[in-house]
């Protein structure tokens, strides 16, 4: 429920990515419907899609789901079930926002950028960690399962999440207006124009030169983060990643500078037991 809501707290789509993604749907299977106009796509393929409707293809190449989630949202429930190599054809896409097909006679490159959410449960029966069932898998069958999930797969991710049961009662409470979308949507807006002010690009797309000159730390996060990167084994990408997460909470907090409080709710954010 979560990730289907992702859409509504994203900024309005440009009049550009409109077209982008209507000649998309306009050359897919699905075809372009009128009333989604403007409205960025959220796609949910299950994880016995064929390959070629999920990353794109076959003999007469249409794009695939993450090509028709270009501009929205691709969210994968049940991660650890997607084929192995499904995942890994994703790593292209992540680092350049596009995907390229070989077909015998042609090559083929369709735009893929999307926010990629996906899912999974703890452990195959669900409930490692739950206060009130216990798990009932063996430690070998918990590392197999996490292991369908390449670390490489794992690097490209900036948010890695636990969500605890949920509370029905406090569900059942009304939403505080600081949680609603339409507040939450203005908040991203917000922290995307200052992105956009200050370097043109959203902090996403940061390249790495550019990292060290907007997500600078300070002298006392750098030693953080250094020492974080060792505790936790982090590669350099995950590293990057999370300077510009913290840029990211900094934006949302409305700060020239990243502070030790932005960086380490950024490192809390990427940690994650995994092994
Ligand atoms: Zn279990």
């Amino acid at each position: 429920m979560l990730a289907s809501r992702i859409p509504t707290i994203l900024p309005q789509m440009t009049e550009q990515e409109s077209l982008e993604t209507a000649s998309i749907y306009s050359i897919s299977h699905h075809g372009f419907d009128v009333r989604t106009w403007g409205k960025r796509p959220f796609r949910q393929p299950h994880h016995s899609s064929s390959s070629p409707a999920l990353v794109g293809g076959g003999s007469n190449p249409k794009p695939g789901e993450i090509s028709l989630a270009h501009n929205g949202v691709l969210f994968l429930d049940e991660l650890p079930e997607f084929p192995r190599h499904v995942l890994e054809v994703l790593r292209e896409p992540l680092e350049n926002n596009t995907i390229s097909i070989s077909r015998a006679a042609r090559q083929m490159e369709y735009p893929a950028n999307f926010q990629l959410i996906a899912a999974m449960n703890p452990c195959p029966c669900g409930f490692l960690g739950d206060d009130q069932k216990p798990c009932v898998d063996s430690p070998d069958q918990v590392a197999r399962y996490r292991n369908k999930i390449s670390g490489p797969f794992i690097d490209r991710m900036d948010i890695i999440v636990e969500v605890p049961r949920i509370d029905h009662k406090q569900l059942a409470e009304e939403t505080p207006p600081e949680q609603s979308s339409a507040y939450m949507r203005e908040q991203v807006k917000k922290a995307r124009e200052r992105q956009i002010k200050r370097q043109g690009v959203a902090n996403a797309s940061l390249s790495t030169a550019d990292i060290n000159t907007y997500c600078m730390l300070s002298e006392s996060g750098t030693a953080m983060l250094n020492q974080a990167a060792q505790a936790l084994n982090l590669s350099m990408r995950s590293y990057h990643r999370i300077q510009k997460l913290a840029r990211t909470i900094a934006d949302l907090d409305n700060c020239e500078q990243i502070s030790d409080i932005h960086l380490a709710e950024a490192i809390q954010l990427r940690r994650v037991e995994w092994s």
